[in-house]
């Protein structure tokens, strides 16, 4: 069985998470979408809302689990039993962070390695932080997150 762990701060989910979620799904027997308790990290939604829209998001998967996680990914990883991490790649910007955080862990863990998706040209521009700023600015975030995710930001944000 080949687990796969999609590690992120999905702050919030969007459709291109989701559209590497689905990649993802139909690679790997079962996919563990792992949201990442960083301290460090100023978060616009807490882990606990983090999750529950994920689980909401993800209904339509049955080899998906959610969950969240502290302390390293490759730990994490090695706990759940999983052998790849999944990333998401958008755009030359990405890949320098990317790359380096690949190859820290796999020199922390050489069993694991980091698996990296791309997403439907509609989703590749999408990004937490853009929908949180249009969120900010009254915009209409609807074409960018799942509808659960843009009802709960309406109405709570
Ligand atoms: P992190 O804080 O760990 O970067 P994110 O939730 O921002 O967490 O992203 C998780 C992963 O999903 C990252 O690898 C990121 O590059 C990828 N990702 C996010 N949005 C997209 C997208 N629209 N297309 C492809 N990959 C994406």
């Amino acid at each position: 069985m080949k687990i796969a762990i999609y590690p992120g701060s999905f702050d919030p989910i969007t459709k291109g998470h989701l559209d590497i979620l689905k990649n993802a799904s139909e690679i790997f027997d079962k996919v563990i979408i792992a949201v990442a308790r960083n301290g460090e990290k100023k978060c616009f939604l807490t882990v606990e809302e983090r999750v529950k829209l994920i689980k909401e998001s993800v209904t339509d998967f049955d080899n998906v689990e959610v969950d969240s996680f502290e302390g390293l990914t490759i730990e994490y990883a090695k706990k759940q039993g999983a052998e790849v991490l999944i990333r998401g790649l958008r755009a030359v910007s990405d890949f320098e962070y990317e790359m380096q955080l690949s190859q820290t862990n796999s020199a922390l863990c050489s069993d694991i390695k980091t698996v990296f998706l791309t997403t439907k040209p509609k989703y590749n521009f999408i990004s937490s932080s853009t929908i949180k700023e249009i969120l900010n600015n009254g915009g209409d975030i609807s074409k960018f997150v799942p509808d659960c995710v843009h009802e709960y930001l309406v109405k709570n944000r």
